[in-house]
This record gives structure tokens, sequence and C-alpha cells, in this order.
């Protein structure tokens, strides 16, 4: 019988993973015994996480009540975005119906989550339905948070050399229009990425390559120049890729801006402005500078955070 409880808090919500990691390793043996529970299972978010999930607990459990919530109808093949952004697919290649990856057994409330009591044990929807459930399980993604750079929106991608490929298939779509005339015309292309957490810390650097290679076969070849910057002081978190990416980019003739966080832009005069974080040699204090860099064709990808319904419920 499965424990019922909720998941309050944060050492709650690590004790779930690991109950997930042990539904994980008794998925390896298909002939497992099924385990019978009445419980009543929420999850919030029907992206790569909550789909993969219900499957699995689907799989695995026998009699338990499963809902998943989520207002949008289209499952988004996320990596896909990077390939469409450099005119390598269309953008419905990434698109796909929840409906579609999800098993019997499950209930499916397409709705946005509002609210969440973790004390109550319960979960409102925007459309006022109220559920309650001995296990929560929240996989609602990351928010994009646009306002947080001055001077760009939205509507600007794919006009004037503005890229901005993590918003979804239509935008990975028009940051390749942008990027398309870079690499035909040339010039100077910035790639930035946020100080945050994020979705996908490759694909900042997938796109730098993409652009860039594509740049060297097209109209551009010899007049353009690839600068990637970041806020942090490696190229990427795991070591030995950093290296890897460092050594390709030497190659490649990418150059590198570490600890330049982008603040914001002015799009009519194609300038972008960095924060630059540099060790005072004497006083090893950080001193901080603000950079501005031109650009002809600027991919931005903002700060990244949690949905409002998670920093609202106390579950952070
Ligand atoms: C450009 C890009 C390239 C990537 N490339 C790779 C790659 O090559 N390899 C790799 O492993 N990963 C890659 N990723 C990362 C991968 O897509 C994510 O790690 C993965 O999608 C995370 O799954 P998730 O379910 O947590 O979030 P998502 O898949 O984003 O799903 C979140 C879901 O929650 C829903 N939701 C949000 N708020 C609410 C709410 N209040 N109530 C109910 N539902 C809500 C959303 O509608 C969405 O359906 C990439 C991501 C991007 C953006």
């Amino acid at each position: 019988m499965m424990e019922r409880r909720f998941i309050p808090t944060r050492r709650g919500f690590l004790g779930l993973a690991m109950a997930g990691a042990g539904l994980a390793a008794l998925g390896a043996s298909a002939s497992a015994a099924k385990v019978a529970t009445k419980a009543k299972i929420v999850v919030i978010g029907a992206g790569a996480v909550g789909t993969a999930l219900v499957n699995r607990l689907v799989e695995r459990l026998d009699g338990a009540e499963i809902t998943i919530i989520d207002g949008r109808k289209e499952q988004l093949y996320q990596p896909g975005l990077s390939l469409v952004a450099a005119g390598l697919k269309p953008a419905n290649y990434t698109v796909s119906q929840t409906t579609d990856w999800l098993p019997k057994g499950v209930t499916l409330v397409a709705e946005k989550a509002a609210a969440i009591d973790p004390v109550a044990k319960t979960v409102a929807t925007e459309g006022g339905t109220k559920l309650g459930c001995d296990f929560l399980i929240v996989a609602p993604g990351l928010v994009l948070d646009y306002d947080a750079i001055p001077g760009f929106s939205l509507d600007m991608v794919g006009t004037n050399g503005i890229g901005a490929l993590y918003s979804g298939p239509e935008y990975a779509a028009k940051t390749w229009e942008a990027a398309q005339k870079f690499t035909e015309e040339g010039g100077i292309a910035l790639m930035t990425r946020p100080a945050t957490e994020m979705k996908c810390a490759g694909a900042p650097l997938k796109h730098a390559f993409l652009v860039e290679d594509i740049a060297s076969r097209g109209g551009a070849a010899g007049k353009y120049e690839v600068h990637y910057t970041a806020p942090q002081g490696a190229l990427f978190g795991v070591p030995i890729v950093a290296e890897k990416v460092r050594m390709l980019f030497g190659q490649r003739g990418i150059k590198t801006h570490m600890s330049h966080k982008m603040l914001s832009m002015e799009p009519g005069k194609k300038v972008a402005t960095f924060e630059k974080t540099e060790i005072d040699a004497t006083t090893k204090a950080e001193v901080k500078t603000t950079v501005d860099m031109p650009y002809n064709y600027l991919h931005v990808i903002p700060p990244q955070r949690a949905p409002e319904v998670i920093r609202q419920s106390g579950l952070s």
C-alpha cells in the first residue's frame, strides 16, 4: 500500500523525487507487479516531465486516481526549437497534441493551476475547480521573463536582426528569418544567455554553432563575426563539455565574452548593453562595469523563473 502524504516542503519534494527514482528502478523489470493503491495523485504541468511521469505511474500503479492539469493543449518538443531557428525544420515539427501522449486512466484537466494549498492538500484551477490529492507532482517548467530585458518585446522577433528561439515554435521560425539574413549578409552576431537557471544550457551554444556554420557557407562567408556572451565564468557547467566547446569555438573563430550579463537593448541603434564583472587584482573585490556591444543579429534568452503559482504556494 502506498504511503499517503502530501509534499509541503522542498525536503518532501525531494523525497518524492527519490520515490520516483525507485519507481524508475521498478520499471526496469517488465515482470514487476503493479503496486495497489487508492492514492489520489495530481500532476501540475503536462510537459516533458508530467507526461512522462503519468505514463510511468499508470504502468506501475493499480487503482490510483491520477489527474494532470495543463491549460495548453499542445505538447512542445522544445529541443526541436534549435533546429527550427536554424531553418532545418518547420515550426510544426515541434508541436503535437498532449492527449496523444497521455495513457488511458489519466484525467486531463485542461486549465492552468492557479493556487496550491499544501495544508489543505488542494490545487485550485483558474476555472475554480478544486482538486484534493494525496500526492502532488509539480512540473510546470519555467517562465521566460522578457520584462527583465528593457528594450525587448516579443513582437520584435524576426525583424531588425532580433531572435528569441526559446519563445516557442512561431518565434523560433521568426528567429530563423533574422538569423538567415545575418548568414546571407554578415556583420556581427551577438549570442546571449541569462544569469538564472534555464530550460537548456546547451541551446545557446547550439544556436551559436548552427548560425556560425550556416554563415560560413553562405553569402556572409568572410564578412561576419559571432560573439558568444554569458554571465557565467564557464561555457558549460560540465567541465569536459566546457573545454570541448572552448576548443570548437576557437576553431570556428567564435569570440567569447564571459561574465557578461545582458541588461538591456536599444533596437533602434542595434546596441545591447551588458554588465561585465571582473575581479580586481589587488583587492580581489568584484568590479562591475557596463559595456555596449553593437550587433546586426542579436539572440535574446531572457531570465527564467518558476511560474507564479509555484512562487505563491510556499513550496519553493
Ligand atoms: C530551446 C530549447 C532546447 C532544448 N534542448 C534540449 C536538449 O537538447 N536536450 C534536453 O534534454 N533538453 C532540452 N531542452 C530542455 C527540455 O525541453 C526541458 O528540460 C523539458 O521540457 C522540461 O520539462 P518540464 O515538463 O519540466 O517543462 P515543459 O516541458 O516546459 O512543460 C511544462 C508544462 O507545464 C505547463 N504549465 C505551466 N504553468 C502551469 C500551470 N500554472 N498549471 C498547469 N500547467 C502549467 C506548461 O503549459 C507546459 O505544458 C531544451 C529546451 C529548450 C527551450
